[in-house]
């Protein structure tokens, strides 16, 4: 293999290394995860809000008790008063003043069985979010499992591209190794590209004859170019 041969060989390891972190983050894998991982946050959500409604309810119930206590005083308060009337305007003031407290409290009373079955159904609902959090964790744990497996199999493969990418740097002259990792930067990464047929795999612009011919009358010593995107170019 010629130097810039390796030379290009380096370039593809290092090309497959960088390739290495879009493909960790996209791996089939961990949209999976990610995907249960959602799931799982997700109804964890709405059983917070499912609580967070019930005590809402809890407390407006708690409320209306107290209020139906406060009428069922005045009511006891104003018969027992009824018993020492005894002006006929002032016993039917009173009567009106008990009918009044008596369709507050009817009224407490048909928005407190509101309150209780709206309660209920959102205790249902909770039961089920219950389950569901469950599975999901189930799930999430699986998909958590399979995920690593897959991240293994990425960091085993990036040793071995790494090991790879030492022995290659070690078989080229220092100073080519030094020239081309200063190119990489201003060429995306890609600071050497192949002639394949008439096409650079660079920018992958087709050369002419002359560009061609041009290319293989440069000298041994000197870096052959691509003459239109200025990458190293392999013949
Ligand atoms: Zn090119």
């Amino acid at each position: 293999m010629s130097d810039l041969e390796r030379l290009h060989e380096l370039q593809l390891t290092d090309s497959a290394l960088d390739h290495m972190a879009y493909r960790r983050s996209h791996l089939e894998e961990r949209v999976a995860f990610n995907a249960t991982q959602a799931h799982t946050q997700g109804t964890r959500k709405a059983l917070a809000a499912n609580v967070a409604r019930r005590a809402e309810l809890d407390r407006q119930y708690a409320a209306l008790e107290a209020s139906a206590r406060e009428i069922d005083t005045k009511v006891t308060r104003l018969e027992g008063q009824m018993r020492n009337v005894v002006v006929t305007r002032e016993a039917e003031a009173i009567q009106r003043e008990v009918a009044t407290l008596k369709a507050e409290r009817d009224a407490a009373d048909e928005q407190g069985l509101v309150l209780l079955d709206e309660s209920e159904t959102l205790s249902a609902a909770a039961a089920l979010l219950e389950a569901e959090i469950a599975e999901a964790e189930t799930a999430e744990g699986s998909a958590a499992a399979v995920l690593a497996v897959a991240d293994a199999a990425l960091d085993a493969e990036a040793a071995g591209l790494s090991e790879r990418r030492r022995e290659l740097a070690a078989g080229l002259p220092g100073a080519l190794v030094s020239l081309y990792e200063s190119r990489r930067p201003a060429f995306k990464g890609v600071a050497v590209a192949k002639l394949q047929g008439t096409r650079c795999t660079g920018c992958h612009l087709d050369l002419s004859r002359v560009e061609i011919e041009a290319l293989w009358a440069v000298p041994q010593d000197e870096l052959p170019e691509c003459p239109q995107c200025a990458r190293i170019l392999v013949r």
